[in-house]
């Protein structure tokens, strides 16, 4: 493929025509970079066995991790899912379309390939007008996984999908930063009480509000559930540092210790207490509003990439709320 075509879209109000023609490149067995709430997707038809290998092959994904399918109706909720159990119905009602995945058993259409051999299947219905009306237009159930290099931060911007997939996509809709900035929370909603396979942008909490007590999977067993959490993840190039949320003491002796083995150190930080430590371009400061923490977090560990630091040392955030995310992904980015 010669070249990646980014085009601008309205947010809100998406372009039909501009829609259409990415639409066009769905049906074509083609790979379309387009905005969800929680980050880019990388769109391929999920009948199209040929543009669902050209997605494992792009992001260099391994086949045993499994695609989500993105649906903007019941309609293509049916063709993919067999059975929806109740509390699977009360979570899509309550926050679909939105950030929230749930992982029912699946139908004959789909293949093995998205579901890594799985007798489930991942749906979603995003929360983004632009990824609804391009799902709409096109007509049938997407796989979107995140439209980034396997491994590498999720991108929140169009530039990030073409920083890692350019020349390996047709079409990038262009609809600004991403609000959220992190992946949806996967729920398994197969076994009772249900299952959070990864967290993500909606958080244990509301979801406890609808259907009661849930259990997490995310850590300890990570093998069968969620083929995909077992791998390293949202990882810079450079080698992340997490320190505690406030730890002043820590913060400085790590910092001074990475310096003065000659390293170039970049720093994510966001309480006031480590915000004076501030030092230079590679010292970032975040809102320690943790919405506005978690829709930056991506994009910083990127722009400290660009400016070649080799170690970035960042600050965590209390655990609770979407804080129990942002604190999954930095420990995954990490390495534990
Ligand atoms: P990504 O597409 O990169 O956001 O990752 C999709 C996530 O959903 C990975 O953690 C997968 O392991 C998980 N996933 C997808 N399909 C299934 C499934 N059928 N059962 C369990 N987890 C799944
Ligand atoms: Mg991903």
């Amino acid at each position: 493929m010669a070249d990646t075509k980014i085009l601008a879209v309205n947010a809100g109000n998406p372009e039909p025509e501009v829609i259409e023609q990415a639409a066009a490149v769905l049906r074509g067995g083609g790979l379309v970079g387009f905005p969800t709430e929680t980050v880019y997707g990388l769109g391929a038809d999920v009948l199209n066995l040929d543009a669902v290998r050209s997605v494992f092959r792009v992001k260099g994904r391994p086949g045993d991790n499994p695609l989500i399918v993105h649906v903007s109706g019941t309609r293509q909720l049916d063709d993919v899912v067999d059975e929806i159990p109740d509390k699977g119905k009360m979570l899509g009602e309550a926050f679909w379309p939105g950030p929230l995945t749930l992982v029912m058993k699946r139908t004959i259409l789909v293949s093995d390939l998205v579901t890594a051999g799985l007798d489930t299947v991942a749906v979603r219905m995003p929360g983004h007008p632009v990824a609804l009306a391009l799902i709409r237009a096109f007509g049938e159930g997407i796989v979107g996984p995140s439209a980034n290099l396997s491994g590498r931060p999720s991108p929140t911007t169009a530039q990030h999908v073409y920083d890692d997939l350019r020349g390996q996509v047709e079409i990038i809709l262009d609809a600004g930063p991403t609000t959220i900035g992190l992946e949806s929370t996967v729920v398994d909603v197969t076994t009772e009480p249900p299952m959070i396979l990864r967290l993500g942008g909606l958080t244990k909490e509301r979801i406890e509000e609808v259907i009661g007590q849930v259990e997490i999977d995310t850590a300890g067993s990570r093998n069968a559930r969620s083929p995909g959490t077992r791998y390293r993840h949202y990882a810079p190039r450079a080698q992340v540092m997490l320190v505690r949320h406030e730890d002043r003491e820590g913060f400085a002796a790590l910092l001074q210790e990475q310096r003065q083995s000659g390293k170039i150190v970049g720093c994510i930080v966001h309480s006031p207490l480590l915000a004076k430590l501030e030092t230079g371009d590679s010292f970032r400061v975040l809102p320690s509003s943790i919405e506005i923490f978690a829709r930056h977090l991506f994009r910083t560990l990127r722009e400290l990439d660009a400016l070649r630091a080799e170690v970035i040392i960042v600050e965590g955030v209390p655990e609770q709320g979407l804080g129990a995310t942002v604190m999954d992904r930095l420990r995954r980015a990490s390495n534990g």
